[in-house]
Formats: structure tokens, C-alpha cells, sequence
């Protein structure tokens, strides 16, 4: 794309993270000033509530395995810490109470690089922006204890990083939607309860979107930021999975609230159950996990608009995992989060859950964000594949995907968030924990639990082991 003769239009579909920081950085770039920018979201209330980007809270941290991660996250902490009144960070949007990974021997080697990669960056860093004194290892249970605070320990080494935190992420795309409608003026314009159908695509352009209900909206580039739904909206060939995460709330006191509030959030890499401290009086307990499929078929001619597809009378239909939401969490999600409520807060093992909620991540097979041009579809961008990991950088990875839009992202960075090959995929999906050759999880090496679950199946099993009580 030609950066001497910008779009006069650009349509961004999806107002969360990905969607919403890409506005904010094509508003605040000159290059831009006489671009319409339009944002639509299927949900019909913004911050959209069954959006990945939309929770209580998200860990914000530079903890990874893989050092380009590493090094953004320390980019986008810098901007998390400014806690100005409209800053990033303002309005308690960021806390920084740090963060503390726990394993038992199956995680070994994901733990060693993220402590060897922070333990670096930190050695490096010349801004000050990691501070070496404040990262630990922990050896043994008591260790843990007394770097969490908790009465309880989950796994039996890890680390901890007081360098980082959490975020309000509601409160986050609450500031952000507010600071695209002050910033962005007349130009922008946000639509709710708008769900794209498919693409409008003539021969191998695309030319913008059909609306369910019939209309069309017509802009000179694309921007597909759908978060998990993005493979209900274009064939993305095994290159995402919508994943379903379980996670569930329960009310806390105002003094168990002060007693947790400065502790770390705690996470067990091996089981990929995690604690973030209260907010409101409610505690949220969660799994980083493999996550449940749930396959649907998709109708190719949505899929791949523009081309033929179909095979005489028969419509030729694509596998797809897509999101559902609003459905129960699975009787083992609900075993699992206890149990990491009983290993760390004995005393709440027990109480009721308030809230419980599936919430879906679109992962890739790698772990890496999709973030490309398509190749087959002129004016067409695929910001997507936030694979779990993708809040944390709400600050910063606008300005990447318009970078990555003029062509001008750093290599690295352009090299992970590619479109890869469907041999370097096979390969990938080939070495996964389970050696099958079917994409079904996630091998980023930071997903703890069972591989492989269906939601249907295991909302089926929920049923008859209740039925027998
Ligand atoms: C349970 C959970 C815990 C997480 N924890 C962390 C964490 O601790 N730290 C971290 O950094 N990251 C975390 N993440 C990941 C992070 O939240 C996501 O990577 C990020 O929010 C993805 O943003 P998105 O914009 O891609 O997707 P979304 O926020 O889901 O936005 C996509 C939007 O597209 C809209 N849309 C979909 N289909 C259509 C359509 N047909 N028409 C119009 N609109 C449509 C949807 O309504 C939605 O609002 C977590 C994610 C989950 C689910």
C-alpha cells in the first residue's frame, strides 16, 4: 500500500483490542488526517461484554519465551505506567503488584526462557523500564509462599517478577472507544449491533463488507479484527482456532479484598490456572489452558467470496471452531478452578461462584499474532490470532498493524505475525504435544490442562455425571 495516496476509507471490523488500538493509531498518524475511519461490531453494547478484549482483568507482563514479545510488552508497560489521568494506565486501569510463575516439572523449559529472557532484557534495558532486583527465583514451596502472600502454594518452583502487573480491561476499552470519539472527531464513526454477513469481494478485491439485513459497506481497505469470529469471516485455512477458556467469580470482603490486593497474580504454567487479586469484591479465577473446540460448518462460498467453490449440488462446507457464549462452564473446568482456589485460598474453595463464563481466545498454531496483508485478497487486513496474550499490548500494537499495513513493520515482527505456509503449519501442528496432524491447540508452550476437548462433549459429560447425583 501506497502511503503517498492513503485510503479514503478504511473499515475496521471488530472494536476490541485489535480493532480499537489500530483506530487510535491511524487517528494520531498524519499520513491519515483525511481518511474516514469506520468501526463496527456485531454486539449490540460497547465495551462488548462477550469479547475477548472486555474482563475485569488482564496480566500485563513481559514474562515470555520468546523475546520480541518480551521486548513490546516492556514498550507497551512504559505506556501502562504513565497512570495520568488520561493516560493508559489512569484511573487505577494499571496496577502493578507483580507476577509470579509456578511449575511442576512439565514446564521446565518454557519457565527457564521467560526468567532468562526477563532476567536479560532487564541486564540490557537502558531506560530502567525492568529492574533486575525485582525478579526471583523461587525454589520450593515455601519460597513460593512467601513471594505470593497466599496461605496456599500451587507447583513446586518457578519465579516471580515484581516488574509486573494487570490491567481493568473493560475500564481499558471503555478509555479507548472514549479517546477515538474525542480524538477522531467527525471522521470516525463507531457502529454497534452491526454483524458482517461476508466480504464484498469483486474477483480478488475486496471492497468492504455485507451487513446481515442487507447492506453493504463499501471502503478502499479492510480491516478484519474479529478476534475469535475472524475464521467464521474468512477462510483462514487452519491458521486460527476459536478456543474456549473458562474462568468463574466469587464475591470476596472488602478486608479479604485489602489483604489480596498487592499480592502478585499467581500463575501455575503446568495446570494453567491463574489468580489475578480482587477488584470490586469479586476474585476471578481462570485457566490458560488448551481450551475447548466447538466445530461448526461454515458455507465455503462465505468463506472464500468471489471464488467458485461449488461442487455441482452440493455446497462444499468448511470445519471451523467458533465462539458460543453464554453457556455454562464444563463440570471439569469447574473441578479445576476449585482445585486452584483449594492449593492457593483454602478458605474460599468452597464458596459460590457468582459469575462463570466461557471466553474465547483465537489462537494460531505458534502462538503469534496474525498480523498480514491477505495474500489473495487485495485491501484486505487480517489483524487477528491474539492467541490468550494479546491485551497487553493495546498500547502499542495499533501503531505495529498500521506499520505492518504501509509495509514498514520491523522485520522480526513482520516475520512472526506472517501468513505461513501450509507446510510450516503441518510442521508445527506435527511436533504439538499430541503428534496428530490436525490443528486443535495451541504449541506456544504456555498451556497448561488437557488437549483436545470438545465443549459439546464435555457439556454432554457435565450433564449425565449430574443426572447421576
Ligand atoms: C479468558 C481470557 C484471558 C486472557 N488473558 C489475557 C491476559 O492476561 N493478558 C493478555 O495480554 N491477554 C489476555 N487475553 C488475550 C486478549 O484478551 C486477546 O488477545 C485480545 O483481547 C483480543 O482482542 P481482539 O480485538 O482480537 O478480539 P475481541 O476483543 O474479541 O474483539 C473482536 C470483536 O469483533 C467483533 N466481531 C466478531 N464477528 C463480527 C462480525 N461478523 N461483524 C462485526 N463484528 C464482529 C466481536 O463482537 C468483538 O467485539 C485473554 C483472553 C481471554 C479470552
Amino acid at each position: 500500500m501506497s502511503i503517498t495516496s492513503p485510503p479514503q476509507h478504511i473499515l475496521i471490523v471488530g472494536a476490541g483490542v485489535f480493532g480499537l488500538s489500530t483506530a487510535l493509531s491511524l487517528i494520531q498518524n498524519q499520513t491519515y488526517n483525511a481518511t474516514r475511519i469506520t468501526i463496527i461490531d456485531a454486539s449490540p453494547t460497547l465495551p462488548n461484554p462477550s469479547g475477548s478484549s472486555v474482563d475485569a482483568n488482564r496480566i500485563v507482563r513481559a514474562d515470555y519465551a520468546h523475546k520480541h514479545y518480551a521486548e513490546l510488552a516492556l514498550q507497551a508497560q512504559e505506556l501502562w505506567r504513565d497512570r495520568g489521568k488520561d493516560a493508559w494506565g489512569g484511573e487505577g486501569r494499571y496496577h502493578e503488584p507483580g507476577f509470579v510463575l509456578t511449575a511442576v516439572a512439565d514446564k521446565d523449559a518454557y519457565l527457564a526462557e521467560a526468567l532468562s529472557n526477563v532476567r536479560s532484557l532487564a541486564k540490557e534495558d537502558k531506560h530502567g523500564r525492568i529492574d533486575l532486583n525485582k525478579i526471583q527465583e523461587l525454589h520450593g514451596q515455601d519460597e513460593i509462599r512467601k513471594a505470593t502472600g497466599y496461605e496456599g502454594v500451587s507447583g513446586d518452583h518457578g519465579y516471580a517478577n515484581f516488574n509486573s502487573g494487570w490491567a481493568d480491561a473493560e475500564a481499558c476499552v471503555a478509555y479507548a472507544l472514549r479517546r477515538i470519539r474525542a480524538e477522531g472527531g467527525d471522521r470516525v464513526t463507531i457502529r454497534s449491533n452491526t454483524r458482517v454477513q461476508r466480504l464484498l469481494v469483486s474477483g480478488t478485491e475486496c471492497k468492504g463488507v455485507h451487513l446481515h439485513g442487507g447492506e453493504k459497506i463499501v471502503a478502499d481497505l479492510t480491516i478484519l479484527a474479529a478476534g475469535a469470529w475472524s475464521p467464521t469471516l474468512i477462510d483462514l485455512q487452519g491458521r486460527c482456532l476459536a478456543t474456549g477458556q473458562t474462568m468463574a467469580f466469587l464475591d470476596v470482603t472488602a478486608e479479604e479484598q485489602a489483604a489480596m490486593r498487592d499480592r502478585p497474580t499467581i500463575i501455575n504454567q503446568s495446570s494453567g490456572m491463574f489468580i489475578i487479586p480482587p477488584r470490586n469484591k469479586v476474585l476471578k479465577v481462570a485457566r490458560h489452558g488448551y481450551g475447548y473446540r466447538n466445530p461448526i460448518k461454515i458455507p465455503q462460498q462465505t468463506l472464500r467470496p468471489g471464488s467458485d467453490v461449488s461442487s455441482g449440488e452440493v455446497e462444499v462446507s468448511v470445519e471451523v471452531s467458533v465462539p458460543d457464549v453464554g453457556v455454562p462452564i464444563p463440570r471439569e473446568a469447574e473441578e479445576g478452578l476449585r482445585n486452584a482456589l483449594r492449593e492457593n485460598v483454602p478458605h474460599m474453595a468452597d464458596r459460590p461462584f457468582v459469575r462463570t463464563r466461557i471466553c474465547w481466545y483465537c489462537d494460531t498454531p505458534t502462538g503469534d499474532f496474525l498480523i498480514t496483508h491477505h495474500p489473495e485478497y487485495k485491501d484486505l487486513f487480517l489483524a487477528t490470532g491474539g492467541s490468550g496474550h494479546g491485551f497487553k499490548f493495546f498500547p502499542v500494537i495499533g501503531e505495529k498493524i498500521v506499520a505492518a499495513i504501509e509495509k514498514r513493520v520491523e522485520p522480526e515482527l513482520a516475520e512472526i505475525w506472517r501468513w505461513r505456509s501450509e507446510e510450516e503449519l503441518k510442521e508445527v501442528i506435527r511436533n504439538m504435544a499430541d503428534g496428530g496432524d490436525e490443528f486443535i491447540a495451541c504449541a506456544d508452550g504456555s498451556r497448561g490442562g488437557k488437549i483436545g476437548m470438545i465443549l459439546s462433549e464435555e457439556i454432554r459429560r457435565s450433564k449425565s455425571d449430574l443426572a447421576k447425583l
